[in-house]
């Protein structure tokens, strides 16, 4: 009997879906596909690729409430954040879109001739996403990676295919070419690791642990194939006792529990100058408590289930007894539910002070001054993103420019947008995605002499 996938609705622990898992054949049979799609696609009139892309766009725009829904009951996301997420695709394939007609080479000034550059596609890229945000994480790579003229073939997460299966339908529907964009849902030993080792695939977009990027960096590199990974992070949330305080406690809870915690950017360790500390945890602790924790699809809740009972047991194996919390409330019963959870009074290099724990837990570290701080933030393997909350300018700009990450955010916990780049540092990845260079990451750059002497 061939594998299959069994899709579970983490409110309910009940099963929604059950896929066929894709197989090291089917890998091979899609690559073969793609490269022939590929090649008429990239030959194609840019202004037409990109009236396909805005197809595509309108047709994830038509279909939001439905991709939404998919996503609460594959994900458990809460509805708004659902059609956030696919609306966040619309916006992707729109962004991209407007990219193709402007991906332009060079002319650089050279003796004896001419000289020109052209950016051109790479081929068939290999996408792999996780569970966390199957819709926007898959979007970030196929939508400029279709933009600059290749074709994708994407292996969502075991737990999550259903977005994923349902946007290949929409490119279809929407006129891209057949084959294009293909959706593998698979096991990532399986189809995942035969698409990393396929000489047909040009290039890897690895979104997922920092354990399995390791691996995907290290099997690339057998064939020198490109390859961007988005990994871990602990990222820190840095408030100074100049800041509006009553701003930063507010903003604080959803910074590290939307969606549950399982986000690479939460800002789980909140580090507070030791001054306001103790102020700073009055005003955090009750918000913590009071957040909305429930069905993902009543429109009033703020924070859902984790996404498997594997998830959960790992978010309870680092809240140990020894460890002071407040906690919010979750549901009892069917489902896998872990409540808010902020930590005080942890050493710095406990486990859930240092690892990624990917839940709704955050650690309250104090600091002593602006040193201490930038000191404590990268004391990390991990370099995502972060904030920090002052109302002091230079301060601002010195300790952006000093903490080791990605994405930092001043008065916000902004990370991921699609206009602005997105990566890491250190163990958080390699390479970004987003923003106005998106399309080039997706491209060989070629160059051409031409004599003007022969
Ligand atoms: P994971 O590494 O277990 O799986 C991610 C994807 O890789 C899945 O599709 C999986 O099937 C596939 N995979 C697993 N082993 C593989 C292999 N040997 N070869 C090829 N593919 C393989 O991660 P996860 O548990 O699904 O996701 C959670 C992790 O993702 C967290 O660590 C989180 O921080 C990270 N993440 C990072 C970002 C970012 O942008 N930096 C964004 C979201 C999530």
């Amino acid at each position: 009997m061939s594998d299959a996938l069994e899709v579970l609705n983490p409110a309910t622990g009940e099963t929604v879906a059950t896929v066929p898992a894709a197989t090291r054949d089917d890998v091979d049979a899609a690559v073969t596909r793609a490269a022939a799609a590929q090649r008429t696609w990239a030959a194609a009139a840019p202004a037409d690729r990109a009236r396909l892309l805005r197809r595509f766009a309108a047709a994830v725009d038509a279909h939001n409430e439905e991709l939404a829904r998919l996503e609460v009951l594959e994900a458990g996301h809460t509805i708004g954040n659902a059609r956030w997420e696919a609306a966040n695709v619309r916006d992707l394939l729109d962004y991209a879109a407007g990219g193709v007609e402007r991906l332009t080479g060079r002319q650089i000034p050279v003796p004896g001739g001419i000289d020109v550059t052209f950016l051109e596609p790479l081929g068939v890229i290999g996408v792999i996403a996780p569970w966390n945000f199957p819709m926007p994480i898959a979007a970030w790579g196929l939508a400029p990676a279709l933009a600059a003229g290749n074709a994708v073939i994407l292996k969502p997460a075991e737990a999550t295919p259903l977005t994923a299966l349902r946007l290949a339908e929409l490119a279809l529907e929407a006129g891209l070419p057949e084959h294009l964009l293909q959706v593998l849902p698979g096991r990532g030993d399986t189809a995942g690791d035969a698409l990393v080792g396929h000489p047909g695939i040009a290039k890897i977009v690895f979104t997922g642990s920092t354990r399995t990027g390791r691996q995907i960096m290290a099997k690339c590199a057998d064939r020198v194939k490109p390859v961007t990974l988005e990994l871990g992070g602990k990222s820190p949330n840095i408030v100074f006792a100049d800041a509006d305080l009553e701003a930063a406690a507010a903003a604080a809870p959803m910074s590290f529990l939307d969606n549950t915690g399982q986000d690479c950017c939460a800002r789980t360790r909140i580090l507070v100058q030791r001054t306001v500390h103790d102020r700073f945890l009055d005003l955090l602790a009750p918000l913590v408590e009071g957040v909305a924790v429930g069905d993902p699809a009543d429109e009033k809740t703020q924070m859902g289930p984790l996404i498997s009972q594997a998830q959960l047991d790992r978010v309870r194996s680092y809240v140990t007894d020894d460890l002071t919390a407040v906690r919010g409330t979750a549901p009892d019963g069917p489902g896998f539910w872990y409540p808010p959870t902020l930590v005080t009074g942890a050493d710095p290099t406990a486990p859930v002070a240092v690892e990624e724990v990917f839940g709704p837990v955050a650690v309250v570290l104090p600091f002593d001054d602006e040193d201490d701080a930038v000191r404590l933030a990268n004391a990390t393997e991990y370099g995502l993103s972060g904030s920090l909350w002052t109302r002091d300018v230079g301060r601002a700009l010195r300790v952006s420019r000093a903490v080791a990450a990605g994405n930092l955010s001043v008065n916000s916990h902004s990370s991921v947008r699609y206009w602005t780049p997105f990566g890491g540092y250190k163990q958080s990845g390699l390479g970004r995605e987003l923003g106005p260079d998106a399309l080039t990451a997706f491209t060989e750059t070629k160059n051409v002499f031409i004599s003007t002497e022969a």
